[in-house]
């Protein structure tokens, strides 16, 4: 069975070093989503994560390492990339660095691309392991590829239930509860925003020209999800993803019988309300949370109410609209 470890009790930190050292996953708690992490430079504990995932070879995951001073001690990064790294790490954001020649990184973990993603979490347990196991951590989320990402050790066992090889640090809830940010700043002129997170937009304007591939959209559909002319591909963001089991549809005010409906700053008819008060920040955190609780009987698929595509909400409708291109029986529903 999956098993839930104390992350307080110093045998159970021992037990989730020796395995990651041995090149087995632990699931581990971060500020954003909860992680299924294996060491960085081992090529078959990679490939054995995608695999535990279903994961698609293609698409390439996130490096985390214990500090911003590893990270700048491996990687030549330009100054946009080091004030960007300085002023948001620890934290949500997900930078795409050139690799550097004959890196120790395993070159599936980036797809055998020529970058590879990284970045610090805010999280003191998940940077302390890092940093004794001395070798950073590929960590995609802790689910089945294309499932919904979890935010509590429970999602994780709900995703993986009878595997006998995982454990999980059991850290609670996640404080932020969506994906990072995904940034590009090789080209300081030019930073692109490959997927949109709890850092926004507007939170990143400081530091230079911002494209991204919101700029060519409205928030129903996810074809335009894929790259920009003026942005670098980021492949995980071609797939639809972060789909609950039942069919999920966007934009809904009335919602039909047996379906479940998540609504937002006070929606009359919801089933849960994504924030009463209509703050887009809680809206964030419990949008994994919520819709975790309602893809399960009696209901039979899930409406969602209109979110204000701006700032947060550009993030909540990206998942969401991932999450309804997953069904396409949904294209009839959709409102
Ligand atoms: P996940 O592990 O599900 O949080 O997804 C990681 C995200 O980072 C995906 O959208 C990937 O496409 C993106 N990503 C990872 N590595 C790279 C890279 N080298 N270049 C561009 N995007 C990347
Ligand atoms: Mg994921």
């Amino acid at each position: 069975m999956t098993q839930k470890m104390n992350i307080h009790n110093p045998q159970h930190r021992e037990l989730m070093i020796e395995q990651i050292l041995k090149g087995h996953m632990v699931a581990l708690p971060t500020e954003t989503v909860y992680g299924l992490a294996v060491r960085a430079d081992d090529d078959q504990a990679v490939m054995n994560l995608f695999k535990k995932k279903g994961r698609p070879s293609f698409n390439p995951l996130i490096v985390h390492y214990a500090s911003w001073e590893d990270v700048a001690a491996t990687f030549a990064m330009n100054s946009c990339e080091e004030n960007l790294a300085r002023h948001f790490w620890p934290g949500p954001l997900t930078l795409v660095l050139d690799r550097p020649p004959d890196l120790y990184i395993a070159s599936c973990v980036s797809a055998n691309l020529p970058t590879l993603a990284v970045r610090v979490p805010d999280h003191d347990f998940t940077r302390s392991l890092i940093r004794d196991i001395g070798c950073p951590l590929a960590m995609p989320s802790a689910n089945r590829s294309g499932r919904l990402s979890p935010t509590s050790p429970e999602h994780v066992l709900a995703d993986f239930p009878h595997d006998g090889t995982i454990l999980i640090a059991d850290g609670g809830a996640c404080t932020l509860g969506l994906e990072s940010t995904v940034v590009d700043a090789r080209n300081p002129q030019q930073i692109s925003l490959l997927r949109p997170g709890i850092i926004t937009k507007e939170d990143l304007k400081p530091w230079g020209n911002i494209s991204s591939s919101s700029d060519l959209k409205n928030n129903k559909s996810s074809s335009h999800l894929a790259k920009t002319p003026s942005s670098p591909s980021s492949p995980g963001c071609l797939t639809s993803h972060y789909a609950p089991s039942r069919p999920l549809r966007m934009n809904v005010t009335t919602p039909l019988t047996h379906e479940a409906f998540l609504g937002f700053s006070g929606s009359p008819l919801a089933t849960r309300d994504l924030s009463p008060q209509g703050c887009l920040r809680e809206a964030s955190k419990n949008l994994y949370h919520d819709l975790h609780l309602l893809d399960r009987e009696p209901f039979t698929s899930i409406a969602v109410a209109p979110i204000p595509n701006q700032g947060l909400g550009i993030t909540i409708n990206d998942r969401l609209a991932r999450a309804a291109s997953s069904h396409p029986t949904n294209q009839n529903l959709s409102s």
